[in-house]
């Protein structure tokens, strides 16, 4: 099972329609830099902003992360790998540019939207 397969889980299409519903226009499930082995869940390519929806659960959230206790050092491990694997995507992405939003699914969609639109907001004045 890989972390990143799960695609248009509850709270992303939740974030999707709030975003959408304030006239917000974006890519979903899209490669900032194409030859990163990134995907963001929603991406707004003008003003370089990716927006990824965390899962509570494999992105360790602070205040849902839970151990399974059967097999605890390997989810230990595995989850480790993925929490790691989201900051070098972040490094990467800030690199070239862009914005990184993340936002965990546990954010109500108003909560979420507003921090993605604040974002926004900071890059169109960046421009
Ligand atoms: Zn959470």
């Amino acid at each position: 099972m890989k972390a990143q397969v799960t695609r248009d889980t509850a709270p992303e299409l939740a974030l999707r329609r709030e975003l959408h519903r304030r006239g917000l226009r974006y890519r979903v499930n899209h490669r900032p830099e194409p030859d990163l082995r990134v995907t963001a869940d929603v991406v707004f390519t003008r003003r370089k902003v990716a927006v990824f929806v965390d899962g509570c659960f494999w992105h360790r959230c602070p205040e849902h992360a839970t151990a399974p206790h059967a097999n605890a050092t390997w989810w230990a491990e595995k989850l480790q790998r993925t929490v790691d694997r989201d900051r070098a995507a972040d490094t990467a992405l800030s690199q070239r540019g862009w914005t990184v939003i993340r936002i965990w699914e546990h954010t109500k969609p108003p909560g979420g939207a507003d921090t993605v639109e604040h974002a926004l907001t900071a890059a169109d004045r960046a421009v």
